[in-house]
């Protein structure tokens, strides 16, 4: 076997261009000529994980098997190559800062003087190779976030160039950088990325390949001026115009021949690329002609005059992905919950949707709006689907006004409810009192015992299945009894039958109802969605 091949995917000129989807889409390539692909993200603030912060600014945390939050990128990752990645493939500067204080700590440095450079790379290599390793990887891509010419992602550039001058033949750059077309000239500048590329030799790396990201593909003029001023051969260029569909990329760059010059630099043998399932998935995403709309009510939406959806990327992937499957063109449209309580709209404004989803989310802010919204749609037969915080406010819904548990409510928000329907359990109250915030959730992969015959049981159609979590509070277990007789199917439960994982109404009361603690997003990828999104999208595909 050769030996383990590495690319590293770093940003030029600008961030926000798509390395993400680019290391994604090359892996895909990758994966497609019969190579075993594996992707890691590099994150270069201090924050251990992204748990700690705030979506609205970062977007996702996107939340691995084993529990980690991570960037959203990781999800990228997962949903194209329809992988599940470990935690060891995703990294900050504060996680490998810790493992190297620790190890001072540790006196695992056998006295010697612990520094920034070599030991902070070496760490950073380290954890490339056990990725590598765990992945039984031929090829694993690296994404270092930032831009370069950026201070702060200097450490991981330095242990890309000590990874290259100790394999010099298995491991490859891909620069993706920005070709700006300012509306005043009309035409495509390749100067920034010049200086981009002369930043990238400073740090004692050469790309080998660059992709231009630009509005438009690049013509063969700006392809040659790139070679040469950036030192490569003209068709290691690759044209990346702006798409419609980021599910687009992977033939794109193919059309360049961006696999075969990836396996070449590398010394790869040459096999044919073979996207045939991954464009028949691209082929369904356009070829639907019936519209779907779905309202997301949430209220992470506000930064500034801009509505954010990367808050939700993994809801919105898999909501179009389980409508591509069945050849429908979902359309989604946000809601802010706000809206609803301050009465800029009225509920009935939701008669226009063939489904409402509401996904998760923390603290007081907008949630009566949501409880309003989830009554109505459930007085109104809407298909209703809600993940975790989307759950427990349909819970509560449910405990106010069919169970007539008045005041019922979740100990978050007011921790002196007579009828504490969602609370914390005592289990996950030890884990905040011994540690910090950061990390106390229920996070990552837990095993869920489904009830045969009902809604979730037939979407799944098998009765054990494992999910993604990320939330601090629970149903209940005292009020269980009182919401089933009001008619609330708890049909997925912890295999112990202790935490209710799935609340639902029976399809003869309603066309779908299903709210889930856990997060399903999570599992859904490109080429296999998720059964749960599937049976929503179905049920609104109905109303319409
Ligand atoms: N705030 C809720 C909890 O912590 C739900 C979290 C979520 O939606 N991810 O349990």
């Amino acid at each position: 076997m050769a030996n383990p091949k590495y690319i590293f995917v770093v940003g030029g000129v600008m961030s926000g261009i798509g390395k993400g989807v680019a290391s994604s889409s090359i892996g895909r390539i990758l994966k497609s000529k019969g190579y075993k692909v594996t992707a890691i993200k590099i994150d270069p603030y201090i924050n251990v994980d992204a748990g700690t912060m705030n979506p609205t600014v970062h977007g996702e945390t996107f939340v691995l098997d084993d529990g980690y939050e991570t960037d959203q990128d990781m999800g990228n990752y997962e949903r194209f190559l329809g992988e599940s990645m470990p935690s060891i493939n995703y990294m900050t500067t504060g996680r490998v800062y810790m493992e190297v204080i620790r190890r001072e700590r540790n006196l695992e440095y056998g006295g010697k003087c612990v520094e920034v450079v070599p030991d902070v790379p070496l760490e950073v290599i380290r954890r490339i190779q056990e990725a590598q390793k765990t992945a039984q990887a031929d090829i694993t891509m690296i994404e270092i976030g930032g831009t370069i010419g950026e201070y702060q992602n200097v450490i991981f550039l330095e242990a890309a160039r000590m990874l290259k001058q100790k394999f010099p033949r298995d491991v490859a750059v891909v620069m993706v950088s920005y070709l700006p077309t300012p509306g005043s000239i009309g035409e495509m500048k390749t100067k920034p990325t010049q200086y981009a590329s002369r930043s990238l030799n400073s740090v004692g790396l050469q790309a080998d390949v660059i992709l231009a990201r630009a509005s438009t593909p690049l013509d063969e003029k700006r392809k040659e001026k790139i070679g040469i001023f950036c030192n490569i051969p003209t068709e290691h260029v690759i044209s990346a115009p702006d798409v419609s569909s980021i599910y687009d990329v992977p033939a794109n760059y193919e059309k360049d021949g961006l696999g075969d010059i990836l396996t070449e630099v590398l010394g790869l043998e040459q096999r044919p690329t073979d996207l045939s399932e991954w464009n028949d998935f691209v082929a369904k995403s356009k070829d639907g002609i019936k519209n779907v709309p779905i309202a997301v009510v949430g209220k992470y939406f506000d930064s500034g005059e801009f509505v954010l959806s990367d808050v939700y990327i993994s809801v919105l992937e898999a909501i179009k992905t389980a409508g591509y499957h069945q050849h429908l063109k979902p359309k989604i449209i946000y809601i802010n919950s706000k809206d609803f309580e301050s009465g800029k709209l009225q509920l009935s404004e939701l008669d226009k949707y063939a489904g409402v989803l509401i996904p998760g989310g923390f603290g007081a802010t907008g949630i009566e709006g949501k409880i309003k919204a989830i009554q109505y749609v459930r007085e109104h037969k809407i298909p209703y689907f809600g993940l975790c915080y989307g759950m427990q406010l349909a819970v509560i819904e449910y405990a106010r006004n069919v169970a007539k548990l008045a005041g019922a409510h979740t100990t978050e928000i007011d921790p002196a409810s007579p009828h504490p329907v969602i609370d914390i359990m005592e289990s996950q109250k030890e884990v905040v009192k011994t540690s910090n915030m950061g990390g106390t959730m229920r996070l990552g992969a837990y095993p869920c015992s489904l009830k045969e015959g009902t809604v979730a049981g037939l979407a799944y159609g098998k009765t054990d299945v494992i999910e993604r979590h990320r939330h601090r509070y629970e149903v209940n277990p005292a009020y269980v009894g009182q919401l089933e007789q009001a008619g609330l199917v708890f049909s997925g439960r912890s295999p112990s039958g202790v935490l209710m994982e799935i609340a639902e109404l029976p399809k003869d009361q309603h066309p779908f109802f299903v709210g889930t603690q856990f997060h399903p997003e999570f599992l859904s990828r490109c080429l296999t969605p998720h059964p749960l999104f599937s049976a929503f999208i179905k049920a609104a595909s109905d109303r319409c």
